[in-house]
């Protein structure tokens, strides 16, 4: 059998959640178009509400898409959801444990779940991979929470899915256990697993994903290989205070501006093309008065900024 070119393939994606009596309806998909390419681990960014949750919970099958198509592994989630669903593992983002079991018997009874014939589970072999042999027998309240979320990763690929989605695996986990995670995340892909993570960590998915898209108020904005994404992020930000307080960001020749509290403004300039000295120039030759400066590092708003600056999407999507 020929091997899909893409795991996930998500086209004109849209969903909007119906409205209820103490809310009105929201859109949380504008329109995604996403692939994910097979054997790369793929991180899904965004800030909080974006619809990362959503993207995932559709591709579990947890949630109703409103439109659009979504294939996993080449199977269109419509056409043949058992299959589609047999194609991922899903990691959820709740250390929900089952505090009865131990991990092999919670391992076993997912096992159960998915339909897989005794004969074919592997229940030792990921106990194994996820280095909870010595807790096998244990029962899972007394697991530390860097073993239950392993637990739960072993969970996810009890029915050998060749793609494995992580919904913010290191939210709350300390650094040590994030090294951890991520090896037993890398060793997977080593096999063959695709892999598609969200985090709001921009220096998580920098060094573990090979692609990243970010997603914004239900859109995606990129969608690119890491290495080409960092390439944008050569972007500084000066922070301007002026002496007469500004209503409004000036226009100035070449920088992008942005209206701050308080009456100041920030100048972001790419590091690679222009410097301080150069958006110190520019501001004179407005004949700005400046009060004081100061320079910031860019993180993923900054991405986030640069990427949807001038574009008139990056308004509240369910506002049109
Ligand atoms: P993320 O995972 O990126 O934080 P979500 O997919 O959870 O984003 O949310 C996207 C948007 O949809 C948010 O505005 C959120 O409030 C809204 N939303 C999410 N789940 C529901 C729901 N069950 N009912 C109504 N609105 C929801």
């Amino acid at each position: 059998m020929d091997l899909p070119a893409y795991a996930i393939e998500a086209e004109g994606l849209f969903k909007t959640y119906p409205a209820t009596k103490t809310s009105p309806e929201k859109r949380a998909l504008n329109g995604v178009d996403l692939k994910v390419p097979r054997g790369s681990i793929f991180g899904l960014l965004g800030p909080n509400g974006a619809g990362k949750s959503t993207f995932i919970n559709i591709l579990a099958g947890l949630t109703r898409k409103s439109s659009g198509t979504v294939r996993i592994w080449d199977r269109d989630i419509d056409v043949r959801p058992r299959d589609a669903r047999a194609a991922i593992g899903v990691v959820p983002q709740e250390l929900a444990a089952d505090v009865f079991f131990t991990p092999r018997e919670s391992l076993e009874v997912q096992a159960g779940f998915y339909g897989v014939p005794k004969s074919e589970r592997r229940t030792d072999e990921l106990l194994r991979a996820l280095g909870l042999t010595d807790k096998a027998n244990a029962y899972v309240r007394q697991l530390s929470g860097g073993m239950k979320r392993r637990l739960m990763v072993a969970k996810a690929m009890v029915h050998q899915p060749p793609v494995l989605i992580l919904d913010e695996p290191t939210a709350g986990v300390d650094v040590e256990l994030r090294r951890q995670l991520w090896s037993y995340v890398k060793g997977l892909n080593d096999l063959g697993v695709t892999i598609v993570l969200t985090t709001h960590y921009l220096e998580e998915a920098q060094e573990l994903c090979d692609h990243i898209a970010i997603v914004n108020r239900g859109e995606v904005v990129v969608s690119e290989p890491t290495a080409t994404l960092l390439r944008r992020l050569d972007i500084r930000n000066v922070v301007v205070t002026p002496e007469e307080p500004v209503l409004s960001a000036p226009l100035l020749a070449g920088f992008e501006t942005k209206l701050r509290g308080g009456g100041a403004f920030s100048v972001s300039y790419r590091t690679g093309q222009s410097s301080v000295e150069q958006v110190l120039a520019a501001l004179r030759a407005e004949g700005l008065h400046i009060k004081d400066i100061a320079t910031e590092d860019p993180d993923l708003e900054d991405v986030f900024l640069s990427l949807t600056y001038g574009d008139p999407a990056a308004g509240d999507p369910t506002r049109d």
